[in-house]
């Protein structure tokens, strides 16, 4: 019999604008029996009066992720190393955006489980239950909120913790938390958000529940970018977004963009964005329409990064893609290998 795939949900969502201030009591509740509690906050709070706000108190153990890189699996094994001298806590909180969304998901995680974090990037290779984990985002896009994965970047590789294990218990989604983000840094990752919902839309594993989620982060980004829609809606469509590729995949654009963010650093939504305009001929219904929010948005997508770039390093990117394998039989269905050969991986980044 086929085995039909089982989707887990987020468990909780508190959404509202302020809805920011009912953390601390979250948090207190989980403390209990002499556990603390761990913050890790995206390192642009530091000394802002959002940590007061957040409810952290001098028992409990706080992290500042700086996110100038994508993270890495090692700042992962410190900051469990670190905490794990005061004894395992109660809850782990992120505040801040993907990339320390995912930071505090994976600390979640191998707080619970043995080894190094690098040993669970790929599919369903987690078995304890993590910490229980609370994401509090405060930029929009990514998706990382409600994703069941985690993207590290590996002493080998690029890749997410891939696991029901990942996803978190509770999330906050308070608008408020939106209203310091630089409008290019608002704009790469608002993108992503509807760059997730354009590979749900056109790809093989779509269903209704996916059609239903990615539709409507895309209404919701087109009523940003397009109509001046409030930026409250970015942090609706982000999950929405989230939630269509949780029931469906990313796709070509993502398995790309990993080799860019791997070989250049740059960072996801950027990745994402310097790739998709190059993706007429896989999504001719929607390049267009992502040039004409990044006009209005007034973001040029001009210039090559892959350029002079050595046989070593193009390799390596083409490895990388490869690895994509869901978002490519997304895509391409299963014969995609017949599809997506190295020479044309290799032909597509020379492009970039
Ligand atoms: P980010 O978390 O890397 O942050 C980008 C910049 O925005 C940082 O400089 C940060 O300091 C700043 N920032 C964040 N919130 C701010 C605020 N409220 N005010 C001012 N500045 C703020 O960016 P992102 O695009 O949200 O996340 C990208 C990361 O997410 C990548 O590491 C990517 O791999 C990951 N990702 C994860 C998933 C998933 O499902 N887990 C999905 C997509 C991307
Ligand atoms: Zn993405």
């Amino acid at each position: 019999m086929a085995a039909f795939r089982n989707f887990k949900s987020v468990s909780n969502i508190l959404y509202s604008r302020g809805s920011f201030g009912q953390l601390p009591e979250m948090v207190s509740k989980l403390r209990g029996l002499g556990r603390g509690a761990v913050y890790i906050l995206d390192h642009f709070f530091r000394g802002r009066n959002l940590v007061q706000r957040a409810g952290v108190t001098p028992e409990d153990c706080c992290f500042y992720l700086d996110t100038t890189h994508e993270p890495k699996t090692g700042i992962v094994d410190e900051y469990v190393r670190q905490i794990k001298e005061r004894g395992v806590p109660g809850v782990v909180v992120g505040i801040g955006g993907g990339a320390t969304m995912d930071v505090a998901k994976a600390v979640a995680i191998m707080l619970a489980n043995p080894g190094k974090t690098h040993q669970y990037q790929g599919w369903d290779l987690v078995v304890n239950k993590p910490v229980y984990k609370i994401g509090v985002p405060t930029l929009s896009g990514t998706g990382a909120e409600v994703s069941r994965t985690t993207v590290l970047i590996g002493p080998e590789k690029k890749q997410g913790i891939n696991s029901d294990f990942s996803l978190f218990d509770q999330i906050v989604l308070d608008p408020d938390l939106l209203a310091t983000v630089p409008s290019e840094q608002r704009f790469y990752t608002a993108m992503d958000c509807y760059i997730h919902g354009v590979e749900a839309l056109c790809g093989t594993f779509l269903n209704e529940f996916s059609r239903a989620y990615a539709e409507k982060a895309l209404e919701l980004c087109r009523r940003v970018f397009l109509h001046d829609a409030d930026d409250a809606l970015l942090m609706v469509a982000s999950f929405l977004g989230g939630y269509s590729i949780v029931y469906s995949e990313v796709g070509l654009c993502h398995a790309l963009s990993y080799g860019l963010s791997y070989a250049f650093g740059a960072p996801h939504g950027q990745a994402n964005c310097l790739t998709f305009k190059h993706l007429h001929e896989y999504y001719p219904a929607y390049v267009p329409e992502f040039q004409e929010i990044a006009g209005r948005a007034g973001i040029s997508l001009e210039g090559k990064l892959v350029q002079g770039v050595s046989e070593s390093v193009m390799e390596k990117m083409i490895d990388i893609t490869l690895l994509m394998e869901k978002p490519l039989c997304n895509t391409f269905g299963p014969d995609w290998r017949k599809i997506m050969t190295r020479e044309k991986i290799r032909e597509m980044y020379l492009r970039m």
